[in-house]
């Protein structure tokens, strides 16, 4: 088992499979970006093998993410693969965090691999601002994804960031939407991670305002449900669905935090919000055995620190993480 020098159970990880994306969200990329060369990226079978050495260490639930991790060449051979750890009872939740677009052909092989759940990042429902925001999705193909991920049986999550003057007059609608559907909704605060093109101050929207906000329309109450993940959920009585609040400004939730990050070329890092990160790449290239791979994930877990310390500012001209989420791996 693994347990940090706060005495937290780390047992989940997200693995970032790809740092590319066919969108362009405004508030994790800048629209000219430059990936990794394909060399060092892990290899799809890399990939397993640290996955597999992971759960062997008592990681109990994957996050596949990227950028997008649907559009890696070949990543359901990947994800079939790590189904096998569904099956032993090593593995309780293997799942995936997508922005959509390529669910209707993958959906059905996700649900036959052994995923349950998925989440969707959807900021919004008008196709219009849904352009404005991701730069270059489809929202009818992302509509069409989610319906396919239903009509397959996986259960969904809509993850939305709150932005400031561009979603906020729609997220009622958007309770309304999920509560019909039978999706939860999470709801995200917008973190300084990356140089994006615009100014980070004008787009935070802290969620004590959206809730309070939402509790003129909806009755919601506080629910003791967790999914391993950050956020905490309330019901939404009027329609039976759950709204998870993900709160990394206004909150600081790292006292339960149980999960590190381990980017597409295997550099794990311990928290979202700090710069310090151990290379598993190295241990998993210089030998066949995993006895150095398992004592680098050693190492970082026991330089877990404790907490992130996110400022968004306006006289703060630099974010205070310099890599982008989709490094690191939503
Ligand atoms: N491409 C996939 C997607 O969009 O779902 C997976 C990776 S994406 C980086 C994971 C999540 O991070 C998305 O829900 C996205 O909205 C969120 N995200 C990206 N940049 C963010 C930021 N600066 N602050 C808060 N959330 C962010
Ligand atoms: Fe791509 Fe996801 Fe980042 Fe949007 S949030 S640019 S879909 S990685």
């Amino acid at each position: 088992m693994l347990i940090d020098p706060f005495a937290r159970k780390i047992s989940y990880v997200r693995v970032s499979v790809t740092d590319r994306c066919d969108f362009r969200c405004v508030y994790c990329m800048a629209e000219n970006m430059t990936f990794l060369p394909k060399a060092e990226l892990l290899t799809l079978e890399e990939l397993d093998r640290l996955c597999s050495t992971l759960v062997a260490m008592g990681v109990r639930k994957l996050r596949l993410t990227g950028g997008e991790p649907l559009v890696r060449r070949d990543v359901m051979l990947l994800i079939e693969s790590l189904g096998r750890h569904l099956k032993t009872g090593d593995l309780d939740e293997l799942t995936v965090t997508t922005n959509g677009s390529q669910l209707a052909r993958h959906a059905e092989g996700l649900a036959r691999a052994g995923v349950r759940r998925i989440n969707v990042s959807l900021d919004t429902m008008d196709p219009a601002k849904f352009l404005a925001i991701t730069r270059w999705g489809k929202y009818d193909k992302v509509m069409a994804g989610i319906q396919a991920a239903k009509e397959a049986g996986l259960a969904i999550k809509i993850n939305a960031v709150a932005l400031k003057g561009v979603n906020e007059d729609e997220i009622d609608d958007m309770v309304a939407w999920c509560g019909g559907q039978g999706f939860d909704l999470t709801l995200i605060e917008t973190m300084p991670l990356g140089d994006i093109d615009g100014d980070r101050t004008e787009q935070y929207l802290p969620l004590s305002l959206v809730r309070a906000r939402l509790e003129k329309r909806w009755t919601l109450s506080d629910l003791d449900y967790k999914t391993g993940g950050p956020a905490r959920y309330v019901q939404v009585a009027e329609t039976g669905g759950r709204i998870g609040f993900i709160t990394p400004m206004t909150h600081n939730f790292c006292e339960s935090c149980n999960r590190v990050r381990v980017t597409c070329t295997g550099t794990m890092y311990m928290c979202l919000g700090q710069e310090d990160a151990v290379d598993l790449r190295t241990p998993l290239r210089s030998s066949e055995g995993n006895i150095a791979l398992e004592q680098a994930i050693r190492d970082g877990i026991a330089r877990k620190p404790k907490g992130h310390d996110f400022i968004i500012d306006r006289r703060r001209k630099v974010p205070s993480v310099s890599r982008h989420m989709s490094v690191t791996g939503g």
